[in-house]
């Protein structure tokens, strides 16, 4: 698939979208070159739509509101504590939703760029995913089926908050395979050369 890249930093993008300046670090145009990138513009579509990064944002500004909201809970006025149960309520009730929507996403996601799911970084954050999943549904089942809030949802907050950081990181790792598919180091080491 005929795309451009950028020398610089590695973006990858269609002729249309490129513009004059790299769009990602701002390089200038002369820093932008064609390239061929191996992959069907069927998998780039589908990976160009960006399902899965978008989706993994609900679940993890959840888990943060749902961490701040039960440590507020335990020092806070009594006046506040409806607030602050309802919003526990909302945020660990539609947890283990948006944690299935990325999960399948990212799954997806992985399939297209990656064709198979056994690379050690993509088995562990299917792991961290399923651990998030199934964290949800505690919790969620624990401020739905229940009258009383728990003490226990504090570590049950930190853990699932432990597991959206450690997934956020792994696919950090793995971004950087969407760009470097190719043997192109070579080039960006005497590019580099050149300039120093
Ligand atoms: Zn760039």
């Amino acid at each position: 698939m005929s795309m451009l890249r950028c020398e610089v930093c590695g973006y990858v993008q269609t002729k249309e979208a490129m513009g004059q300046k790299c769009p990602a670090c701002g390089a200038p145009g002369k820093a932008i070159k064609s390239y061929t990138l191996a992959m069907s513009p069927q998998r780039y579509r589908l990976l160009s739509w960006k399902i899965h990064p978008i989706l993994v944002h609900f679940p993890s500004v959840f888990t943060i509101l749902a961490l701040v909201f039960v440590v507020l809970r335990f020092g806070a006025p009594l006046q506040w504590l409806p607030f602050l149960d309802a919003g526990l309520r909302w945020t660990m009730g539609s947890l283990p939703l948006f944690a299935l929507l990325s999960f399948f996403t990212g799954r997806m996601d992985a399939q297209a760029r990656f064709k198979k799911l056994s690379s050690q970084h993509l088995r562990r954050k299917i792991q961290v995913g399923i651990t998030l999943f199934l964290l949800s549904l505690v919790g969620a089942w624990q401020v739905l089926a229940s009258e009383t809030i728990s003490l226990w949802l504090l570590p049950l907050a930190f853990a699932m908050n432990l597991c959206t950081g450690l997934l956020g990181r792994l696919g950090g790792e793995l971004n950087c395979a969407f760009v470097i598919d190719t043997p192109n180091k070579k080039d960006k080491r005497t590019n580099k050369e050149s300039t120093t």
